[in-house]
């Protein structure tokens, strides 16, 4: 009997497609339900599949996060963990047995979760480099340099259209940079103003931490991955995981569109108290 929603390794060729293909009826839409170090959630929907990256707030926030976007947690197709830190999967657990969805994460992040998160009605290993497809909507990991064990983030490819998600990275390397070429919409982190940071008041050690490069994206590093990245169908830049003591939205803003240049792409801030409303990728102006 076959079943679409189970995962199945496929290559993803990394360059755009451009043949010219029909406006997808209900083409993908995101929405980021919470960023930040309170709680992180990505929604994400494609013809009929469903999927949340993190669940980062409790099952009953993200449930309400839904009903705001007017969409709800039953019937999603996968659940799929970034990395094990609790700003990921604190409300993991409890929602993946109340809505019997399966777990999608690497065995790294499993083996260090497991005990947080109880038992599951299922777990699925992923490992970067592995595509996972439910039906065209296809979620592809990529390693991130981050202190936390075998952490990922994320493409997602949908009818050649390509989201990528780049957050809790400490820097930017090649193959981040890589990963992220030819998107159409960008979800990147852009945590901290290194002065407010320096200046602030979390101990020195914490702040060694997050500057590391296995911590947290800045703003100028957040700048620097936006310069190698952009080109013309970069069409939505999405500035994530904004640390609420160390940076500005403003600071963080006027910095990625230096780095963008002249044709900045529509640019929105994450917030942590709210959701984005749900966005159309396809339907961004390009
Ligand atoms: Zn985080
Ligand atoms: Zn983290």
């Amino acid at each position: 009997m076959s079943n679409d929603s189970s995962p199945r390794s496929v290559s993803v060729d990394s360059q755009k497609n451009d043949c010219l293909l029909p406006p997808p009826r209900g083409g993908l839409k995101f929405s980021i339900l919470s960023s930040g170090s309170g709680g992180n959630s990505v929604y994400i929907e494609a013809n009929g599949k469903r999927i949340l990256i993190d669940a980062g707030l409790s099952e009953k926030k993200l449930s309400q996060r839904m009903t705001h976007i007017d969409r709800s947690l039953n019937g999603l197709d996968a659940v799929f963990a970034t990395h094990e830190h609790s700003d990921h999967i604190r409300g993991m657990g409890p929602l993946l047995r109340k809505h019997q969805v399966p777990l999608y994460t690497t065995e790294g992040t499993y083996k260090r979760a497991c005990h947080s998160l109880g038992k599951l009605p299922g777990f699925n290993p992923i490992r970067a480099g592995q595509p996972v497809e439910f039906g065209e909507l296809v979620v592809e990991p990529y390693g991130t340099p981050h202190d936390a064990e075998e952490s990922v983030a994320f493409v997602i490819h949908y009818r050649g259209l390509r989201l990528g998600l780049a957050t809790d990275l400490g820097k930017v390397t090649t193959e981040v940079k890589n990963k992220l070429q030819n998107l159409d919409a960008l979800l990147i982190e852009s945590n901290h103003d290194v002065e407010m940071l320096d200046a602030g008041p979390y101990p020195w050690v914490t702040k060694r931490r997050i500057k590391s490069d296995v911590g947290h994206l800045s703003n100028e590093a957040c700048g620097e991955m936006l310069s190698s990245v952009k080109h013309s169908g970069l069409r939505l830049v999405v500035l994530m995981h904004m640390s609420g003591t160390n940076n500005h939205p403003e600071l963080a803003r006027i910095t990625a569109r230096q780095a963008l240049g002249q044709d900045t792409p529509e640019m929105i801030i994450a917030e942590q108290n709210h959701p984005t409303p749900l966005i159309p990728l396809n339907g961004l102006k390009g």
